[in-house]
């Protein structure tokens, strides 16, 4: 089967791209692994920035839509030490500029906004090749195969398609975290709600923190954010959930009871996540006929609160620059790759991440770059 513009993964990056496209009258093709829209949890909050994500979405055509999406008041950020006190308090005053929204729900919106049939569920790829002339063919678990003129990973962390640019695995970034969930939180654990306030909070210290945030309803979302070796997770089972919490709490002994209450009072099974980079010196290739890459295929980066956003604006700009280069691929692909390589570099210049937040300086490196002192 030949498809058009054939992109490789429904996440927030392929989903932009493939809007953008729909907006400029092109169409596409999503193939994704997961059988449906609603098979993993795509829980988070994620802010949404002012110059990069908002504008991507801008692009889109669905400013309005994603408005109807933000949750007041969840741009306050509290930073706290292992007691409880308040070090640093930012309210939401309405002025922030990242509003923030459940990532679920803004991918949502995206698969709202493509036309019925353009993302193929439980087409897993698991492989790709050059056809020569710049097409490809990619093959599906499910024992099918497309070709296209066009081919774009935007299939994540492990992408399928990278290897067809570039040799870049990603590598362990010395840093995983456990994530925990309290329902409804101000009725039902009131003492860890009022610890996180309105928004986001934080508790950082040399190689370990506690991040969580005030979802849709009330829910409070913990990353445990812990800097051990692989081996030291190995040795944990976490398919005994108690078991799991009683060793990921004992790292933080001590600690105010309504901070370590956000681990040990979790609803659901603690769930590890390990978190991987791609040294920066592979976010870039030669061009190469007929196929890119955007979002975390790209440049996958320890979580900096920039990646969702990265992904959202590489598929917008990915979008304008073929609709700009209507019989020119590889016009457009140049265009957009040469672009995307310089932001990605200054974007991860820029972006505080887990070596500081969890370093040597913090929290106090932190609060000065947040108080500009
Ligand atoms: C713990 C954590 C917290 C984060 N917090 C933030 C934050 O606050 N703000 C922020 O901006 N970013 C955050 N990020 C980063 C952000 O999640 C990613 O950068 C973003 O999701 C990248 O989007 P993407 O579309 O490139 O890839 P993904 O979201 O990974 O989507 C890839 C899609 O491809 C599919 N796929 C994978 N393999 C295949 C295959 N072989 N065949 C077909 N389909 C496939 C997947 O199922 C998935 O749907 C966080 C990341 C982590 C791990």
């Amino acid at each position: 089967m030949t498809t058009p513009i054939t992109i490789v993964g429904a996440g927030l990056g392929g989903l932009a791209l493939s809007r953008v496209l729909h907006v400029h009258g092109i169409p596409s093709t999503v193939y994704e692994a997961e059988p449906s829209s609603s098979t993993r949890g795509q829980g988070g909050l994620l802010d949404i920035r002012d110059y990069n994500g908002q504008p991507a979405l801008e692009a889109a055509g669905l400013t309005e839509r994603f408005r109807e999406l933000v949750l007041e008041g969840r741009q306050a950020m509290r930073l706290l030490d292992r007691d409880g006190n308040v070090l640093l308090d930012v309210p939401d005053d309405g002025t922030g500029g990242n509003p923030e929204v459940q990532r679920g729900e803004l991918r949502q919106m995206l698969l709202d906004s493509l036309p019925d049939g353009t993302v193929r569920w439980d087409h897993k790829v698991s492989g790709v090749r050059a056809l020569g002339d710049g097409r490809h063919e990619v093959a599906f678990a499910n024992g099918t195969t497309a070709t296209t003129g066009l081919l774009v990973g935007a299939d994540g962390a492990w992408s399928r398609v990278r290897p067809l640019l570039t040799g870049a695995k990603p590598v362990y970034s010395g840093f995983s975290f456990v994530e925990t969930h309290l329902f409804d939180g101000d009725d039902r654990h009131p003492t860890s709600a009022k610890t996180v306030g309105g928004g986001a909070m934080m508790v950082l210290e040399p190689g370990k923190g506690i991040l969580a945030h005030r979802e849709r309803g009330g829910n409070l979302h913990t990353w445990v954010m812990l800097a051990r070796p692989l081996d030291w997770f190995a040795a944990i089972d976490f398919t005994d959930p108690a078991a799991a919490t009683a060793r990921v709490v004992r790292e933080f002994d001590g600690w105010a009871p309504e901070l370590t209450a956000l681990i040990t009072d979790g609803e659901t099974p603690p769930v590890l996540r390990h978190i991987h980079d791609l040294p920066g010196e592979h976010h870039r290739w030669d061009r190469t006929p007929g196929v890119t890459l955007l979002g975390d295929a790209a440049h996958l980066t320890a979580p900096n609160g920039e990646g969702a956003n990265l992904a959202l604006y590489d598929g917008a700009e990915l979008g304008k620059a073929i609709a700009a280069h209507p019989d020119d691929v590889e016009a457009a692909l140049t265009a957009y790759e040469q672009a995307m390589f310089v932001r990605t570099a200054a974007s991860n210049a820029e972006a505080p991440d887990l070596h500081v937040m969890l370093g040597d300086g913090t929290p106090h490196d932190l609060i000065n770059a947040f108080t500009g002192s």
